[in-house]
């Protein structure tokens, strides 16, 4: 066995995620250490509750609650305790200690990644996040290195396993969301408090990340727009069917050219119809996918566990090999790139196509006060059907109508001004089409 340098590892965190890490280490200890260049010692593990039990049988001697001496003398600290605090001070603790730090915290990097990343610039210190954006999927590592000498224009992804898992039930079995929430929460899909999920949360974090590092722009989590699934029902999933579409719960993000050329940035999170020939709409069940649209690389998509304890610890650990060669090969961190800082817009902004449903009273004359409203509020229409509501005496009428590009404060207007018209029984739904 080639005697390695020993770098001392701490973990805080034996969890979903750091109790697989631990194991992990633990198991493929001698391969890993060929892969870093240096054994990788595991000196501690800081956790809540010692004798809570765990999904992989750890060392008992390894366990402490004390995680601040853990972190004096390591080389790498992996944060897997989640949430903001202690979370946030453990982390600036060991870069100011000369540790490298491994996190999958995508909630405190998307509020507080500016001053952890600031901490370790001024020290050199390197912070690794592979696993805080799509659990398994490597795209910190093609934005931040594979993709550093191309231009990213739009992001597109399916980052939240949790909404991804119901819309699809919704989707292919008609199913109802209640229903196939409360399935989920059973099965463990879904917390029993869903909200970080079905509103969206989760998803702008990972967008605010995500967006961050395309676009070389600090990206706070307050200027992600974010909408959540609770409203999307079974009729909404019909029409959508019925169209060629499937609504996906989405993280846009996306580079917009003004008029004189000035860039911009729009970062949001929303559902979204995208065609069914689309290959985002062909990722089922709890499973993620990032579509990176790149100036020169064109499309590419990356799939897989956004989610999972053991495969969220195979990021972490790729990080773990990634900081212990920076470690032995010496030198500052690269850091995080905020040199462009683009002005963020916000989502009336946007340009994007839509499909609105209505119910309008079916008599002559209301398919022209319709279009006239659209036309007015410089809303394009692209294809429209009109169906009868139940039988031909209901004296409703469906329509379904796709836009052109429109701006969405214009589409936002021009939508309360149809549900005032008189003519419009009821706004049925509103969603915007992505993917062109
Ligand atoms: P988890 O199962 O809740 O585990 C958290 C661990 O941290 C537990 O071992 C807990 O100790 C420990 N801990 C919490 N607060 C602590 C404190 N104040 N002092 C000491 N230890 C503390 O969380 P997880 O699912 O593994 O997630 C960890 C991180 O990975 C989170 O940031 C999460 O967002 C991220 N992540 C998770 C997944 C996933 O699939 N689970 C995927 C991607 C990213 P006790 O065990 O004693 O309570």
């Amino acid at each position: 066995m080639t005697d390695y340098r020993r770098l001392r590892v701490a973990l805080l965190g034996a969890g979903a995620v750091g109790s697989q890490v631990a194991g992990l280490l633990r198991q493929h200890g001698d391969e890993l250490a060929d892969r870093a260049g240096a054994t990788l010692e595991l000196v501690g593990i800081a956790v809540r509750d010692i004798d809570a039990p765990r999904e992989v049988d750890l060392p008992r001697e390894l366990l402490t609650t004390d995680a601040e001496s853990l972190i004096i003398g390591a080389d790498i600290v992996i944060e897997l305790m989640g949430g903001i605090e202690p979370a946030r001070t453990h982390i600036l603790q060991a870069i100011n200690s000369g540790a490298d730090v491994v996190t999958a915290n995508k909630a405190l990097l998307a509020t507080h990644g500016p001053e952890i990343f600031d901490a370790a610039d001024q020290v050199g210190a390197e912070v690794y996040y592979e696993a805080a954006a799509a659990g398994a999927i490597p795209i910190i590592r093609p934005l931040r290195d594979s993709l550093a000498g191309d231009r990213v224009q739009r992001i597109m992804g399916i980052v939240n396993g949790t909404t991804n898992y119901i819309l699809d039930r919704m989707d292919t079995e008609g199913a109802d969301f209640a229903d196939v929430l409360a399935d989920a929460q059973r099965l463990g899909y879904a917390e029993s408090d869903p909200t970080a999920d079905v509103e969206g949360y989760d998803a702008a974090q990972k967008a605010a990340i995500l967006a961050s590092l395309a676009f070389h722009t600090t990206v706070p989590l307050d200027a992600v727009h974010r909408e959540g699934i609770t409203a999307i029902d079974k009729a909404m999933m019909d029409a959508a069917r019925h169209a060629g579409y499937v609504i996906k719960l989405l993280a846009v993000c996306e580079r917009l050219t003004g008029e004189a050329s000035e860039e911009s940035i729009s970062v949001r999170v929303y559902p979204a119809l995208i065609d069914r020939a689309h290959p985002l709409a062909s990722v089922h069940g709890a499973n993620n996918a990032v579509f990176v649209q790149a100036e020169a690389a064109g499309n590419l998509m990356f799939y897989g566990a956004g989610a999972g304890g053991v495969q969220t610890a195979s990021a972490v650990l790729g990080d773990v090999v990634s900081a212990a060669r920076r470690h032995i090969a010496g030198g500052v961190g690269v850091g995080e790139s905020t040199l462009a800082n683009l002005p963020i817009v916000p989502v009336g902004r946007v340009t994007t196509r839509y499909q609105i449903t209505l119910e309008v009273d079916d008599r002559p004359g209301v398919l022209a006060t319709v279009a006239g409203i659209l036309s007015d509020g410089r809303v394009s229409i692209a294809t429209l059907e009109q169906t009868v509501v139940g039988s031909d005496e209901s004296g409703v009428a469906r329509l379904v109508i796709g836009t052109h590009k429109a701006l969405e404060q214009d589409l936002s207007e021009t939508v309360d001004r149809l549900a005032a018209s008189g003519v419009v029984e009821r706004v049925v739904s509103v969603l915007r089409v992505e993917g062109d």
